[in-house]
């Protein structure tokens, strides 16, 4: 049997490893659930699965999440609050596996927690990546955690990558596939609204992941998680458009040879596997009827109209903080067009001109990282509050 904590339990990826794991109640035990402000969904959460602990990273909002624990019986799970305390959850003896399916930089200090404290980490939380960077793979080298990658696309090279030999690695390619998002065929971004934004074609995701997806700065952000996962410099990561999602990433040797990795799309066949890592797990995954499904597609990511994608090559190329910067105006960005005050393309506007401005060396501690984060997040918002 083995605990699971799960950090981000309300929202998309959180639900679909619940669903995962309330398949396997022998094997695996719901051991403590997070979530930051939607205490009812949390609470529903915990009637149904009956971790021991139940956290609120709002530390406000403590004694409000306990009143509705004792209101429904469930006065017996431990009630949480605060970062620190997600911190602490991350690291604590009892936990074996930690899922972190927290959106956004929130999601780096447990990470950095589960990291150090050598868990298994399931990790869906790709800006803890791309904003730790080396900092994370090398706390995780050290720690002797495992990483095993949540993101359907770096699960799949995860896969491809298997068997290789380092010489082999270091030769390979990796070919990131994408949907493309809901304005692959739209020309004009103009009165793109966040509605419009968040009806992905493939995919069942949360708010931001979604809007992220539809500027490319979703594929973006995997360039830079797939090259420290996987130690892969920009030039041997070429990003391709496949509108079916049935590919989720393919890697290609020096021979010529192409492996990918091929499923429906449904976040719960990468969460099985990692879960199940080194073993496969069986039971319920959908089934790809090839017959039915036609014509597999490819075609080449616009940059012109989505040139998010370019600006995460060119931090991953840069250095520093250029990562952090980009992710950080990207998330105040977000946050911006999904409350009406700033308009689709100006996501991309705002990353550019942070990126332009915000110039800083490499961190050298996660503190430096959150410093560099949080700086990030104040000029950018100075900047909207500008236009
Ligand atoms: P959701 O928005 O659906 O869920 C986010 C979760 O994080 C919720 O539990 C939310 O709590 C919690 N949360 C939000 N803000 C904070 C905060 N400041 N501190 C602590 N917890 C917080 O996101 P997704 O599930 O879509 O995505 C989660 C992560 O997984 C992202 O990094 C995303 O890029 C990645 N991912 C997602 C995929 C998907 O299919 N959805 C696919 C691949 C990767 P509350 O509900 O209380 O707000
Ligand atoms: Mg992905």
């Amino acid at each position: 049997m083995q605990n699971i904590a799960i950090f981000g339990a309300t929202g998309s990826i959180g639900g679909s490893t619940l669903d995962v794991l309330s398949h396997y109640p022998d094997r695996y035990n719901v051991f403590a659930l997070t979530a930051n402000s939607r205490l009812d969904e949390l609470v529903k959460l915990c009637e149904q699965f009956k971790p021991r602990i139940a956290v609120t990273a709002d530390e406000t909002k403590k004694s409000e999440l306990a009143a509705k624990l004792a209101e429904r019986g469930l006065k017996s799970i431990e009630v949480w609050a605060g970062q620190d305390d997600l911190v602490k959850l991350a690291a604590l003896p009892e936990v074996d596996v930690a899922v972190l399916a927290i959106v956004g930089a929130a999601g780096l200090a447990p990470t950095f927690s589960a990291a150090r404290a050598g868990k298994r980490l399931l990790l869906a939380n790709k800006e803890s990546v791309v904003c730790g960077g080396a900092l994370l793979m090398q706390t995780i080298r050290e720690s002797g955690a495992e990483l095993l990658p949540v993101d359907s696309e770096h699960n799949a090279i995860f896969q491809c990558l298997a068997s290789a030999s380092d010489a082999q690695r270091s030769k390979a390619r990796i070919i990131l596939t994408a949907s493309g998002g809901p304005f692959r065929k739209r020309m004009d971004l103009s009165g793109v609204t966040p509605e419009d934004a968040v009806a992905h074609p493939t995919w069942n995701m949360g708010q931001k992941i979604s809007v992220d997806s539809a500027t490319l700065m979703n594929k973006g952000l995997e360039v830079i998680e797939a090259s420290w996962l996987f130690g892969f410099p920009a030039d041997r990561i070429d990003v391709v458009i496949h509108p079916q999602s049935l590919i989720h990433s393919m890697v290609e040797y020096a021979d010529g040879c192409i492996l990918a990795q091929m499923g429906a799309p449904d976040m719960r066949t990468p969460i099985a596997y990692s879960l199940g890592w080194p073993e496969r797990l069986d039971g319920f995954a959908k089934r790809v009827d090839f017959a039915a499904l036609g014509s597999v597609t490819f075609e080449a990511p616009d940059t012109k109209r989505f040139p998010q994608l370019s600006y995460a090559y060119e931090a991953l190329r840069s250095g520093g903080c250029a990562s952090i910067v980009l992710n950080a105006a990207n998330e105040i960005a977000v946050e911006a067009f999904l409350a009406r005050r700033i308009g689709f393309t100006d996501i991309a506007r705002a990353c550019r001109e942070m990126m332009d401005t915000l110039v800083m060396p490499a961190p050298r501690s996660l503190e430096e990282v959150l410093d560099a984060d949080h700086l990030a997040r104040v000029k950018t918002r100075e900047v909207i509050a500008r236009w």
